[in-house]
């Protein structure tokens, strides 16, 4: 099985949202009671792969998880998805990656929340699984990283498939301040958010203009191209034999829930680099973001992301 070749390798997390929704937060030393819970698949390596995976394109996951119930929970939902999972590791260890949220609102994408994530088995990924998962990151058209996991590991991900010729995208999400620049030159696409741009360059992003500027900075440190996306006014592409970037909008809709829209993006820029490596990036990067702009319309973070056939043809 393992010898198979896939479209998308993804290398990063898989996290249980555990959300509690309540009148109010806690103080230190209370219990009080809520009015909804749910169980919800996140994770950022893992939404980035099941959106791919929703559009059409042979996917595998390489990452870790606890040798519990969550993670037996996580593999079958990789499984429901046609995620392939021989690269979905077990541990006795460390529990699977969990978010416990508590959210004091009756409509959670606009109330105020308290969070705890424990990334657990994430951060038992290291060089013998990827060693173990070697000919698919070899084989495979486009492999995803993003910094949720060891980023050692990340590193080390991207670096094998940067030696193989498989094209990479990487997610500096979360970012961290003083990023490797080795990170960059491993990088074909190097794809965050205004945040995360702002925190990498030290710049202020607060709108297209200075995207343009921060792109840039990104891109002088060695990768082959930066996107930078801009919530609903959709994001930056900027090439390295480009000298000015090309603000690519979004089309305007209702947001309802923007979580996960940024991996929804992603996701679809991966789709669109294995099924289309021909494809002009500013081309893929309005295609993903009509992708994710469907992500917003719905509540949830994967249980928002389109299938191929929720998306109209011409996206295909
Ligand atoms: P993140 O989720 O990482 O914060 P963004 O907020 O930049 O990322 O969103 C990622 C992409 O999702 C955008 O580039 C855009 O394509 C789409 N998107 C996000 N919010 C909206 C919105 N309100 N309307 C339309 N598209 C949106």
């Amino acid at each position: 099985m393992s010898d198979r070749a896939f479209d998308v390798v993804v290398v990063g997390s898989c996290m249980t949202d555990l959300v509690s929704q309540a009148p109010r937060l806690p103080k230190a030393g209370e219990t009080i009671h809520g009015h909804k819970f749910f169980i919800g698949f996140g994770g950022k390596g893992a939404n980035q792969c099941i959106q791919a995976a929703r559009l059409g394109v042979k996917t595998a996951m390489i990452c870790k998880v606890g040798k519990d119930f969550f993670g037996d929970n996580y593999i079958q939902n990789f499984k429901d998805n046609d995620v392939h999972t021989d690269f979905v590791w077990q541990t006795s260890d460390a529990a699977t990656g969990a978010a416990s949220i508590t959210v004091n609102d009756a409509v959670p994408w606009e109330g105020e929340n308290a969070i705890v994530i424990v990334a657990g088995a994430n951060m038992r990924l290291g060089e013998e699984e990827l060693q173990k998962a070697l000919t698919a990151i070899r084989k495979a058209k486009v492999l995803v990283c993003q910094l949720e996991i060891s980023s050692q590991t990340s590193l080390r991900a991207l670096q094998m498939a940067h030696d193989n010729k498989v094209r990479t995208i990487f997610n500096p999400a979360p970012a961290i301040p003083d990023l490797d620049f080795g990170f960059y030159r491993v990088s074909d696409v190097f794809c965050c958010n205004e945040s995360e741009a702002e925190l990498l360059t030290g710049y202020s992003v607060n709108n297209v203009e200075d995207a343009h500027q921060a792109a840039q900075e990104l891109l002088r440190r060695g990768c082959t191209a930066v996107i930078i996306t801009l919530g609903p006014q959709g994001c930056v592409v900027l090439k390295a034999q480009d000298k000015t970037s090309t603000h690519v909008p979004s089309t305007a809709v209702k947001a309802v829930d923007t979580t996960g829209a940024g991996d929804s993006f992603i996701g679809a820029l991966a789709f669109y680099l294995a099924h289309h490596p021909d494809m002009p990036l500013e081309e893929m990067a309005r295609r993903a973001n009509q992708v994710a702009a469907v992500s917003v319309q719905a509540v949830g973070t994967q249980t928002s992301f389109p299938f191929k056939r929720d998306l109209p043809a011409d996206l295909f």
